[in-house]
């Protein structure tokens, strides 16, 4: 008798902060991996009390437990792709980077998440120094939007020169790709234009910008899919277009639940 033949089963990892109102964090990462064909797996890295209002309360995890789920999947499922999300202090990306560089985990997405839309802080300010120098080159594409990528690049960032400017410091730092997007500016435009540095040459990315206060969770999911592609062996502008599309209609569907800013829709 034959076994019957199964597809391949394409994994996904996120390592990275639970929102309870399920926009944005583990939840909206998961949800992201279902919806896009890939078995999504999770490293918690702290708890949020979070809803459509904002973020209530940050409880970070101890090192140990997140070096110990780290542990519990690397020794038994391989991941093919790793994004992170959330990760609070330098002491959580230490333990990261460590297991990230011990189980060879090298299709990296960094997601730099640094503050909440209503303003939490979602990363030490001390942190991002160990961001830059333990997890960023580890990182096969790091997805900034403008504010995060003037803190890593340590300029203000006001015109599309500033951006390559910005893009080229950041990709120095060690990532493959630097995929810098541009939503957090030009808010009166009618178009979003993301910026991708490989290290040679930039491509733009447009998008027609869409009206809505329904975008919580939109870096999450947009890294999450991405994350999921090149776990389907996707590369990585194959992947940045899959994602895209993926985030661009997400927004235009953003859910209108609870009586503030509502998720991203999670529904492919
Ligand atoms: N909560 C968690 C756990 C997150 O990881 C993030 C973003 O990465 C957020 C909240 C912030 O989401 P937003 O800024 O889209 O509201």
């Amino acid at each position: 008798m034959t076994e019957p033949t199964r597809n391949k089963i394409f994994k996904a990892l996120t390592i990275a902060g639970s929102d309870s109102g399920g926009g944005a964090g583990i939840q909206a990462d998961l949800k992201t991996f279902q919806e896009l064909g890939v078995y999504g797996m999770s490293a918690l890295t702290a708890v949020t009390a979070q809803n459509t209002l904002g973020v209530q309360g940050v409880y970070p995890l101890e090192a140990d437990a997140v070096t110990a789920q780290l542990d519990s999947i690397g020794t038994d499922l391989t991941p093919d792709a790793v994004k992170t999300g959330m990760l609070f202090s330098s002491g959580l990306i230490l333990a990261v980077a460590e297991k990230v560089s011990q189980y060879g985990w090298d299709h990296l997405v960094v997601d730099p998440v640094m503050v909440a839309k209503g303003g939490s802080p979602l990363l030490q300010q001390e942190a991002v120094q160990a961001l830059i120098r333990y997890l960023l080159p580890l990182a096969l594409a790091v997805t900034p939007n403008i504010p995060e990528a003037e803190i890593l690049s340590g300029m203000k960032i006001s015109g599309m020169a500033d951006r390559e400017t910005a893009a080229r410091l950041i990709h120095a730092m060690g990532p493959r790709y630097v995929v810098l997007k541009g939503g957090h500016v030009d808010e009166d435009s009618p178009m979003v234009t993301d910026l991708v540095f490989d290290g040679e040459k930039f491509t733009y990315w447009e998008s027609p910008r869409v009206a809505t206060q329904h975008t919580h969770g939109t870096g999450c999911t947009y890294s999450a899919a991405l994350t999921a592609e090149l776990a389907q062996h996707k590369t990585v502008p194959e992947a940045i277009q899959t994602a895209k599309a993926f985030i661009h209609a997400a927004i235009e569907d953003g859910l209108n639940i609870g009586s503030g800013h509502g998720p991203t829709n999670h529904f492919a």
